[in-house]
């Protein structure tokens, strides 16, 4: 975000100022479960009530019809919790999200108040940018703020409609997400180790191209690897392999050995007969996997070679679970490399939803250098491409 306008560069003082941010927190019967999200917003929040903006938050929250009010994913609970966090008052606001009620209650607010609105995806405009909820957006304010990492790979009406009519400038979180991400991908300190797994090559061929151009090693975990292992002429048995993805991993394969990138694949595999806990199991090669099992995690060889190279490297990116680390049978690999991962002494970033909850599973959390809030616009950043979120913003002058 380097040249993007934050809030730091611009005078909110007894302005309205629409910071979107990303609430979209898991739920248990109207309470809160985990509220990292909430919790990361409060420096952009803090600093915008200390310098008396006169805040209006927006976020959605889950996965509403859109149309109506569903009290299920209301923000209400989310209120309540940033509420306590912040020790001040926040103003919820029912009735339609944009509509006349919350143009004259935006215009009522006072420097250093807070409102909050409904769930933004209440409202259909929201998905599809429509033109109409945008402009009703961008009338509650005199500056939007971007603070909603989490959302904004998606070109929804309040991460890049607003910005259109309105100055923008990216929040706290936004920029430390970015900043961090994108300077990894820049400017790595070297050895830099990019750890990619999880279930698909189709999922990740953005990210596993575009960090075979920048890291010196590319480790190759999870459920994608018997498509690389199928690519290199192994019979993989019943694991889950994408044959239509076999090409493109030996291209892969070839280019980093083009590119002088190590890029390492298992040795030996942890297999079972089903896809259950309580499956028979098998340590094996990568050579001697039977024809009726599947392989659910890499091996104790291959994860002792993993660590020693994440342990050395000066930088690590983590992307993508080694194995189906859900299942304590399974979990090992992911276990093992999340150690090494901890063990490290370099710039350590983890970005991807499954990723971050199995180093929390592990307790390893706060041995890492940064955590990233954002599944897919993690994701997006690790392909190189631009968020629309960012784009959007108001460029420094020069
Ligand atoms: P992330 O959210 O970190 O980007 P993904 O969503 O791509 O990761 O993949 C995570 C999922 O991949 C996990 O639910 C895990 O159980 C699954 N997985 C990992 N290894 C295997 C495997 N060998 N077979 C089947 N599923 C796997
Ligand atoms: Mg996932």
């Amino acid at each position: 975000m380097k040249n993007k306008k934050t809030i730091e560069d611009v005078d909110v003082a007894g302005k309205r100022v629409l910071v979107r941010v990303d609430f979209n927190v898991p739920l248990y019967e109207g309470i809160v479960m985990d509220d990292t999200r909430i919790r990361e917003a409060l420096p952009t929040l803090r600093y915008l009530i200390e310098h008396k903006a006169r805040v209006i938050i927006a976020s959605h929250l889950g996965r509403p019809a859109g149309g109506m009010f569903e009290s299920q994913f209301s923000m209400m609970p989310a209120a309540m919790r940033l509420i306590q966090l912040l020790g001040q008052p926040v103003t919820l606001l029912g009735g339609p999200i944009a509509g006349e009620q919350a143009l004259s209650a935006s215009l009522a607010l006072k420097d250093g108040e807070v409102m909050m609105l409904e769930n933004l995806r209440f409202n259909k405009g929201e998905k599809r940018n429509d033109l109409a909820f945008v402009r009703k957006l961008a009338a509650l304010c005199d500056i939007y703020v971007d603070d909603a990492f989490g959302a904004s790979h998606r070109a929804h009406a309040s991460i890049a409609g607003v910005p259109q009519f309105v100055p923008s400038v990216g929040g706290f979180l936004l920029a430390k997400e970015v900043n961090t991400l994108n300077k990894m991908l820049e400017d790595p300190k070297r050895p830099f180790t990019a750890i990619l797994g999880g279930s698909k090559v189709s999922d990740k061929i953005g990210i596993i191209d575009n960090l075979i151009e920048i890291a010196d090693t590319v480790i190759i975990g999870g459920a994608m690897c018997f498509t690389f292992l199928a690519a290199q002429g192994h019979s993989v048995g019943t694991s889950k392999m994408e044959e239509d993805m076999v090409e493109t991993a030996k291209g892969m394969l070839e280019r980093a050995k083009a590119k002088g990138v190590r890029l390492m694949i298992p040795t030996d595999v942890v297999c079972a007969d089903m896809f259950a806990e309580g499956a028979r199991t098998l340590v094996c090669g990568v050579d001697a996997i039977p024809s009726d099992m599947m392989g659910l995690d890499i091996g104790p060889e291959t994860t002792a070679a993993y660590a020693e190279v994440i342990e050395a490297s000066a930088t690590v990116l983590w992307n993508g679970p080694m194995g189906v680390f859900e299942f304590p049978s399974f979990e090992a690999g992911t276990k093992g490399v999340a150690q090494a991962v901890a063990a490290c002494s370099g710039e350590t970033v983890i970005g991807g939803g499954d990723s971050v909850a199995a180093i929390k599973k592990f307790g390893l959390a706060d041995q890492v250098s940064f955590i990233s809030t954002g599944g897919g616009a993690s994701m997006q950043l690790l392909e190189g491409k631009e968020l629309p979120g960012v784009a959007a913003l108001d460029d420094k002058e020069v």
